[in-house]
């Protein structure tokens, strides 16, 4: 049985999502105002009590149903991903199936990373006995993008939700009904209303849950967006997760396995038509090895077809920023190893593989989020690390490298790097999620991602009364020198 995911349109404000392939109108969505976007975040405020008080136990027993939910329809989920983003079946799979990992990981982790501790109170306060309490936010709002619409948000979502926050989310226009389908599954699953909310809509509705009584938001789209998001939540200083777009480097130093890295790079920039935050926009070879890499990787490249290997570009305007940073990279005299400027086949793009960019290129400056591909030779590992660091992006790296690579890794700016693979760290739940720079802060997936959605709250009670009566006005002089005298034998 497929999930009823029809709103009620009559009287309200719509929005129609196209087919990307054809560009023929699926369905009509509410494009949520200002108004029912304050309805449902305060629907969602109703319930923070109810599923706050829940044990961990019991929320993970919910969770976990919803997980079990979701592999038992994958198919139906990833159907929907398919016709809403034009990506090939498996990989609308494969996306759902790390979802499920994520949940099933945030719903089992929850207790031992956000249970109450006890810390050390030191010398100084012995008698005292310190503990810390993860308080959850109360309303989370997620705004997710549309180029893995299950995936990206899940890993907001589902930890939100762990650390007994309620949530409300605004998916992508692009992929209304998957939001819907989401929020709908864990209703049926869970057999609870208002937990999980999905409101759909345009920019303005995404503007809307900003500036609503949530307690945090967690974004995750381009970086343009990010600092409107950001400049919003500002003003009632509601924090902010930021997950934004990057423009990732692949370095291949000289004793890397050249068909390994080869056929990983151009997976990295290719898979999901090139459509991935943590996908290779950048690779830099080492001289010694360049001409074999080169080799390989075209070779590789001219089997990769478009609408097989790959989908449409999801969201049609983005064909534009390609073509400018293709033609721009043509005006600088750059060599196409691959494609070129007429790679752009709307609603398609025909992989294209650039030689030598001037680091100073659109193509190498901002995101193409197409399956584009600048190769640039380096003369070291260090000068491969340098002008990867240029970047104003920080978000993900890959290194290929059979004895450098922990070495290299370890000098990137940037929030992951996977070894001699590519997008890994994405696939392993208990690790964190992130960048820095112009790719965001905060972090979702792993403790640090349940970490998002709670407040550390301090909670200090005497054991007993201890001599050193401190914070009182009838304080002893001879306490005030034990204390001085303990301070400097322990640090002077
Ligand atoms: P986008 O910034 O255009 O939109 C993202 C979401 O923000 C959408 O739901 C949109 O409706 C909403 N929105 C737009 N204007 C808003 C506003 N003023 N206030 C609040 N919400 C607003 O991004 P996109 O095109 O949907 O997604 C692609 C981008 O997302 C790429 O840059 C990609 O790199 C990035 N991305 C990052 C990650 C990550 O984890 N770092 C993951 C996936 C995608």
């Amino acid at each position: 049985m497929n999930l009823d995911l029809k709103q009620n349109l009559q009287g309200k404000s719509t929005f129609s999502k196209n087919n990307p392939i054809t560009g023929e109108r699926l369905a009509d969505y509410i494009n949520y105002s200002q108004y029912e976007v304050e309805d449902a975040v305060n629907n969602a405020q109703l319930m923070r009590a109810m599923w706050q008080q829940l044990s961990f136990y019991d929320r993970k027993v919910l969770l976990l149903q919803w997980a079990k939910y979701l592999a038992n329809n994958l198919e139906e989920l990833s159907s929907l991903v398919v016709r809403e983003t034009g990506k090939p079946d498996a990989d609308a799979a494969l996306e759902v199936a790390l979802a499920i990992e994520h949940i099933s990981w945030a719903a089992k982790n929850a207790k031992a990373v956000l249970e109450t501790q006890s810390r050390p109170s030191g010398i100084l306060l012995f008698n005292m006995d310190s503990k810390v309490q993860f308080m959850p936010l109360g309303v989370v709002g997620v705004i997710g993008p549309w180029n893995y619409p299950v995936f990206t948000p899940v890993g907001s979502i589902a930890y939100a939700l762990a650390a007994g926050n309620t949530v409300v989310f605004k998916p992508s226009e692009f992929t209304p009904a998957v939001g819907l389908w989401l929020a709908k599954s864990f209703e049926v699953a869970t057999k609870t209303k208002n937990v999980f909310i999905t409101i759909t809509g345009l920019a303005e509705t995404g503007k809307y849950l900003t500036e609503a009584a949530v307690n945090k938001i967690a974004f995750t789209g381009s970086t343009k967006t990010a600092k409107k998001v950001a400049a919003s939540c500002a003003q009632n200083m509601t924090p902010v997760i930021l997950e934004c777009g990057g423009k990732d480097p692949v370095i291949i130093a000289e004793d890397a396995d050249i068909s390994l890295a080869a056929e990983y790079a151009l997976w990295s920039a290719m898979a999901n038509a090139g459509q991935s935050c943590i996908g290779a926009e950048r690779i830099y070879v080492h001289e010694k090895v360049a001409d074999r890499f080169i080799t390989t990787i075209k070779k590789l490249a001219l089997e990769v077809k478009p609408g097989v290997s790959y989908g449409p570009a999801t969201m049609p305007s983005q064909l534009q920023v390609i073509e400018k940073h293709l033609k721009s990279a043509e005006a600088e005299g750059v060599n196409f190893l691959v494609g070129g400027p007429n790679s752009i086949q709307a609603p398609y793009v025909l992989p294209t593989i650039m030689l030598e960019v001037p680091e100073t290129s659109v193509a190498m400056t901002e995101e193409t989020f197409g399956p584009t591909i600048a190769i640039n030779k380096v003369k070291s590992n260090q000068h491969a690390v340098d002008l990867a660091n240029k970047s104003n992006f920080g978000l993900a790296a890959a290194v290929f490298s059979k004895k450098h690579a922990e070495e290299i890794a370890s000098q990137l700016e940037c929030g992951m790097v996977s070894i001699n693979s590519v997008f890994s760290f994405a696939g392993v739940a208990s690790i964190p999620f992130g960048g820095v720079k112009e790719s965001g802060y905060g972090r979702i997936h792993g403790p640090e991602g349940l970490l998002e959605f709670v407040s550390a709250k301090s909670i200090i009670k005497p054991k007993f009364q201890g001599p050193l009566k401190l914070t009182t006005f009838s304080r002893r002089r001879i306490a005030e020198k034990i204390t001085t005298k303990v301070i400097k034998w322990l640090h002077g």
